[in-house]
């Protein structure tokens, strides 16, 4: 069955619309020369491929090389139980199905948010299994299927494995808990909900990463505090972007942080 992917995104279409509403989005953007379409076939032919890189004991990064869209990386969580695939990224081939597929039984794929659907379909299909959207970002699925389903709220999807959605740079932004990640300390998959920053030691929030457009105050320690219930040390983002330890402290101080600047009180350093 032929499908399209955005190049921008890297998002899978069931059709070649006029514009991908993903990226006409005042979150992302769309390029100068306008909408471009790829697919599969023309990613291998150009050299894709799946890297599969270990992060930490039961965890490892899904990667293509060439960056596809937004270019992330997945994570692949590994339990006794099977495994996650988080934030599945714009391509696949059958030697990266292959690769995941040796590392453990997936038993569900799941996008921390739109912009990280990639080719979810197809990685649900070659994989056999289900792939989880959040119920108040569904209408930005572009390729339905009778694979999808619908989550919301907290949802142990393997034990000791927590999907959980603080919202914030879209309404179901979520994260995934790892209660026996870090060595046992804790581990948090934040993908864009919280962003893990290249000083290592905060992180920020944000409607809009490219078009930086920030979110309020409010939110942001709303954000925190939905977080602040589970324990975590470390902090992985969607790229190779991490706070190796101390991450529950570090979002509780970026968000003060954030909530001072927003609010006027460093306008005297402006
Ligand atoms: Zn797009």
């Amino acid at each position: 069955m032929s499908f399209w992917i955005c190049a921008t995104c890297a998002v899978e279409h069931a059709e070649r619309v006029e514009v991908c509403a993903i990226c006409a989005d005042d979150r992302q953007w769309v390029p100068a020369e306008g909408q471009i379409w790829t697919t599969l076939a023309e990613l291998r032919e150009t050299g894709g491929r799946v890297e599969v890189l270990e992060r930490e004991p039961d965890l490892w990064a899904v990667r293509s090389r060439p960056g596809v869209g937004i270019g992330q990386e997945s994570k692949l969580l590994r339990t006794d139980a099977g495994c996650l695939l988080f934030d599945p990224i714009g391509y696949l081939d059958q030697a990266g199905v292959d690769a995941v597929a040796a590392v453990g039984d997936v038993v569900a794929i799941v996008a921390s948010h739109p912009h990280m659907y990639g080719v979810q379909v197809e990685w649900g299909r070659a994989l056999g299994a289900p792939v989880l959207v959040a119920e108040q970002d569904r209408q930005w699925v572009a390729r339905p299927d009778p694979i999808i389903r619908t989550w919301s709220g907290d949802l142990e999807i393997l034990p000791g494995v927590t999907l959980t959605q603080p919202g914030g740079h879209f309404p179901g932004s979520a994260v995934v808990h790892w209660a026996a990640g870090a060595e046992g300390r804790g581990v948090l998959l934040a993908s864009d909900t919280i962003f893990a920053n290249p000083d290592r030691t905060s992180v920020s929030f944000m409607r809009s990463y490219p078009n930086r457009i920030p979110l309020s105050g409010r939110v942001v320690d709303r954000v925190a505090s939905h977080v602040e219930r589970f324990a975590f040390d470390r902090l992985y983002g969607n790229f190779d972007n991490v706070i190796p330890v101390d991450a529950r402290a570090i979002v509780r101080r970026s968000a003060d942080r954030h909530i001072g600047w927003v609010n006027g009180d460093f306008d005297h350093l402006t």
